[in-house]
């Protein structure tokens, strides 16, 4: 099926194309509707995955790419390159199509095969131009101008708590999946096919408009009361502290809050058992906080959590992992450092004997009784 977290789809030419959001995720495009022919299917895509995993059928959503051994954390699980490449931009079916058919000629006969055993939720524009929209992944984020067909990774289902990470590397030329926890043999791997963190009710209708499908994921058969109210609660504060915290005039006014916020994000994103790009971000939000205020000691601890974050979601060959590395090695050459401004220390000043609590606690500025909740 199809691609992940980043995005609302945005209907381009009856292409549902997914448009991610500019930070946390990469998006993905599209979703089947789980037909109840799918299980049925021959499952052609069984070479995919090698000895990692495997397309075979999953309950409540078809097949899905299950993992065939424990597959660790920031293990990279494929580096999939485009069967084809569209245009987002494009706005009518026929063209679409013209483009599909083109790259469906240069691919091989079992790529072009396999692309036509693929889900169609939107069958009214077709095989060709319906199969594609409803397994595309944009390539890159929130302005991306193309998607692309990956046929290892359209087979990753959507969950709204993930445990993968999907990352267009425009350096490699290919979208790269990595486990964004441990995932154990047997497991489904899945993708974020949203933005944001919408609450179940809101969740539910996206994805049925969007990409045709009603989601059966371990977050959503959360009994409706006390477990489901709280997962929808938590998701709505975390998209609030994410405006918050990404508001740059409280950046030194409001320094000390902020960092509380960025603090409380964190605590809320484990809380939800979200481990894929949102958690880097955090970090990299609150690692923008200490250096602007000119903390280079603080900022380079949140530098550290954000490179760990990034290699794990993204790998340590990435671009935005090397950019990482160097606000590691120098927090100071970041551009929004000022040396004049209130937290002034240097990277001498990260204390060395404090037990793992206090060191939260310095590290967030938190007040010595810690903050409610
Ligand atoms: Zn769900």
């Amino acid at each position: 099926m199809a691609p992940n977290n980043d995005d609302v789809a945005k209907d381009v030419a009856g292409l549902k194309i997914s448009d991610k959001p500019e930070k946390p995720r990469e998006g993905s495009a599209a979703v089947s509707a789980a037909g109840p022919e799918k299980g049925d299917r021959s499952i052609s895509a069984n070479h995919l995955g090698g000895d990692m995993w495997v397309v075979k059928p999953v309950p409540n959503a078809g097949n899905g790419a299950v993992a065939l051994r424990k597959i660790a954390r920031g293990e990279r699980i494929m580096a999939d390159v485009p069967l084809f490449v569209v245009p987002t931009t494009v706005n009518d079916v026929k063209t679409m199509q013209q483009i599909i058919a083109l790259g469906l000629k240069k691919a091989s006969k079992e790529q072009a095969r396999e692309f036509l055993t693929l889900d169609n939720a939107h069958k009214v524009n077709g095989p060709l131009v319906g199969t594609a929209s409803t397994n595309v992944h944009p390539m890159g984020g929130g302005g991306a101008t193309e998607a692309g067909l990956f046929l290892a990774a359209c087979r990753i289902n959507h969950a709204c708590v993930p445990n993968a990470q999907n990352k267009w590397r425009k350096d490699l030329g290919r979208m790269t999946v990595h486990a964004a926890r441990d995932i154990a043999a047997g497991e489904e791997i899945t993708l974020t096919y949203l933005p944001a963190l919408f609450p179940w009710a809101e969740r539910q209708t996206i994805l049925k408009d969007h990409f045709g499908f009603k989601c059966a994921c371990a977050t959503c058969a959360l009994p409706p009361g006390e477990k489901r109210d709280a997962s929808d609660r938590r998701r709505k504060e975390i998209n609030e502290l994410d405006e918050k915290v990404g508001d740059g005039k409280r950046i030194v006014k409001n320094a000390e809050e902020m960092l509380h916020d960025a603090w409380r994000k964190l605590k809320l994103l484990r809380e939800e058992g979200i481990t894929d790009a949102w958690v880097s971000r955090a970090w990299h939000d609150a690692f923008q906080i200490a250096i602007a205020n000119g903390d280079q000691a603080r900022a380079k601890v949140f530098a550290e959590r954000d490179y760990e974050a990034t290699v794990a979601c993204e790998g340590k060959d990435s671009p935005e992992a090397a950019q990482t590395m160097q606000w590691v090695k120098s927090p100071k050459a970041h551009p929004l450092y000022s040396g004049k401004l209130q937290w002034k220390q240097g990277v001498d000043k990260i204390p060395k004997d404090l037990s793992d609590e206090e060191f939260e606690k310095w590290l967030f500025r938190l007040p010595q009784e810690g903050l409610a909740n």
